[in-house]
């Protein structure tokens, strides 16, 4: 009998505003403890908080990218509990009416293919303190400096059936929370964080009983998490036991979930709607203004690249992972001329690797989208092969060269131009067949991979820059 797997995910974006959600205090990171927590921010009696417009119109911007509904009033409300991290005993948040309601998310399922992953919400609220356990020999440390950062929690609807489609959504939306500048995206510091809710169930019946795993902050451990979750609820049920709905921990070093605290229900916090904060009000001239400033946005950018550039559909996915790495694409096409293929080529496989081993971002690429594409040009028109072109990137990466001109002024100093010359051609292959004749004769013989011998030996003696085509079809005229 099967198993149906059921994933609905609550991401937590950190929004890029300079100050908190309800007072003017900092939100860099990496303060000391304790020393940006304002008196709203720990709700010390007599204060009063103000929205954040910067927060509230990020929020605007999400709704608008993702299809949703902005809603023109939209309500603050006071989550209670306890926690020692939350001195005020309370969170403010959005509970019966949030800024933004619906919308979706489109990724790419490796089983499903296209899917739209509907969001039921997307609220603001302040985030809380944080508990500090290292450096305290039997002691916690609170330090109140996140304590009201701005967040916008963006809810899916349970339509996930994977790990692989949860990890999808979320490089999506993380992709996307970054392109439109609400967020930095800073998994590291705790900037997109995402709570994976898990249940089971045999096709066809209703949904099982799910549990929340909390506080995923990477991909990686996203995708173990759910993978571990999934197993164990489907033993436990398979052993005659109930998954009971509660809030569990994924443990990276032993690569586990365990359980945190059964699930609390939404009376438990007896939501109220925040005396201190009128109801959010947004005009239309504001979303109007929002909409105006809103740049192409990656789903409608990457159908542009494939009817533009006729990329195929998953180059054009990962080129428009990025704004940056987009403009890259777009300049070194544009400069390039038809090579647009190459462009994808090259910055998926080559650049992309380089890039990676430096740990450098396609910003700070060495190689310019100029350079680039004067180097695809020189492949195009013959000048050197795509193995010697390899060498000149790699020149180029040195810094060798500079400015558009690079690729030439090193296929100059090097002398790496193609020898496309049939008279120098034949030359090199005489000199090889009279220099190799054993393998000569296996060829001869009936043994094909003995052609590929020669026709290395043949562009090693002409340093790479015999143009192969021309040293395979001189090669078996000469070999008869
Ligand atoms: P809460 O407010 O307690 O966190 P919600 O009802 O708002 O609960 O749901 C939170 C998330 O859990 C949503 O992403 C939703 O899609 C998902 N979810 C709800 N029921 C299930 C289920 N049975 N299995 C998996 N995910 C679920
Ligand atoms: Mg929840």
């Amino acid at each position: 009998m099967k198993w149906e797997v059921v994933i609905g995910l609550e991401t937590h974006a950190q929004l890029s505003t300079a100050s908190k959600i309800f007072s003017g205090a900092p939100t860099a990171f990496g303060a000391a403890p304790n020393t940006q927590a304002s008196a709203v921010d720990i709700a010390l009696p007599g204060v009063l908080p103000v929205a954040n417009r910067g927060a509230v119109e990020r929020a605007i911007r999400f709704g608008l990218a993702v299809g949703a509904t902005i809603n023109r009033r939209s309500v603050f409300a006071r989550k209670n509990y306890f926690y020692p991290d939350l001195p005020k005993g309370y969170q403010i948040s959005q509970y019966e009416i949030p800024v933004v309601a619906g919308g979706h998310v489109a990724i790419v399922s490796p089983t499903r293919g296209e899917v739209e992953v509907r969001l039921t919400r997307a609220h603001l609220e302040e985030d809380a303190g944080k508990s500090l356990h290292e450096d305290f020999h039997g002691m916690t440390g609170i330090d109140l400096n996140r304590a009201g950062t701005p967040l916008l929690e963006i809810v899916t609807e349970p339509d996930l059936t994977s790990s692989d489609e949860a990890v999808a959504y979320a490089k999506a939306l993380h992709a996307l929370v970054r392109w439109i500048g609400i967020c930095d995206g800073n998994m590291q510091e705790g900037s997109f964080r995402c709570d994976a809710n898990v249940s089971v169930r045999r096709p066809g019946a209703p949904l099982g009983t799910r549990c929340e795993i909390k506080n995923l902050n990477s991909f990686r451990f996203m995708q173990d998490a759910i993978d571990f979750e999934v197993r164990r609820q489907i033993e436990l049920i398979g052993d005659g036991g109930t998954v009971v709905q509660e809030t569990r921990l994924y443990d990276p070093d032993r690569r586990e979930t365990r359980s945190m605290r059964s699930k609390e229900d939404a009376q438990d916090y007896r939501y109220f709607p925040d005396p201190d904060l009128p109801p959010l009000v947004i005009g239309e001239d504001w979303i109007a203004r929002v909409k105006g400033e809103m740049p192409e946005l990656p789903e409608a950018m990457k159908h542009r690249f494939v009817r533009d550039y006729a990329l195929p559909a998953a180059d054009a996915a990962a080129l428009t992972t990025s704004r940056e790495l987009a403009a890259y694409f777009e300049a070194a096409a544009g400069a390039a001329g038809g090579e647009a293929k190459a462009v994808a080529n090259w910055m998926l496989g080559e650049l992309a690797a380089a890039l990676n081993r430096a740990e450098l971002d396609i910003a700070h690429s060495p190689v310019a989208a100029g350079q680039l594409a004067g180097l695809l040009k020189r492949i195009a028109d013959g000048t050197i092969s795509g193995k010697i072109a390899k060498d000149v990137f790699d020149a180029m990466w040195a810094g060798e060269a500079h400015g558009d001109d690079a690729a030439d002024a090193i296929i100059a100093t090097k002398g790496l131009r193609q020898i496309s010359d049939t008279g120098a051609i034949e030359r090199i292959v005489d000199d090889a067949i009279a220099a190799n004749p054993a393998i000569v004769a296996e060829y001869k013989a009936g043994k094909d991979k003995a052609f590929n011998s020669l026709v290395g030996k043949v562009m090693a003696a002409s340093k790479g820059k015999a143009n192969p085509a021309q040293v395979n079809a001189i090669l078996k005229k000469k070999l008869g």
